[in-house]
């Protein structure tokens, strides 16, 4: 039988540890999360650094768990997300403006990904490059165009 630290013996209220004996963590998962929490706040940096370092040489790896993740969260998320534009409607429309004049004169990707959102109300995974490109022609033609009518 496992006993804690703080004396908690119940083997349910113990985290998973493969390697050892039992298959229990020694520490129970209240105390865990304390020693976590601690553990933590003692190397902060050093593990802010080694998340960043393998974001750095992993970003394949990053992107693929992030897309896992939004997927089993797909629900919740974009109800924070609503839920934060009605918090933040003064946030949001600053974000909007956010885009800076060259994205606009060179019509970067995320520009015109922008733009689709807002008028076609689609979600950002809905927007293929195909669309964005599209999207970008139809935008030089009438940049072209308003250039031509103002020279006459
Ligand atoms: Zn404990």
């Amino acid at each position: 039988m496992r006993t804690c630290n703080c004396g908690e013996t119940d083997s349910t209220k113990f985290r998973k540890r493969m390697a050892s004996k039992d298959k229990l963590d020694y520490l129970c998962k209240i105390c865990a999360r304390k020693y976590d929490r601690i553990k933590y706040h003692n190397n902060r940096d050093k593990l802010i650094a080694r998340a960043q370092k393998f974001r750095n040489e992993h970003p394949d790896k990053v992107k693929k768990s992030k897309d896992k993740y939004n997927k089993a969260n797909r629900k919740i998320l974009l109800q924070r997300t609503k839920q934060f534009k009605k918090d933040n409607p003064e946030k949001v429309k600053k974000t909007q403006h956010n885009c800076d004049n060259r994205d606009i004169i060179e019509l970067k990707d995320r520009y015109i990904k922008q733009i689709l959102r807002s008028t076609l109300k689609l979600s950002s995974s809905k927007i293929s490059q195909d669309f964005i490109d599209l999207k970008r022609t139809q935008i030089q033609l009438k940049r072209a165009i308003q250039n031509e009518k103002s020279k006459n």
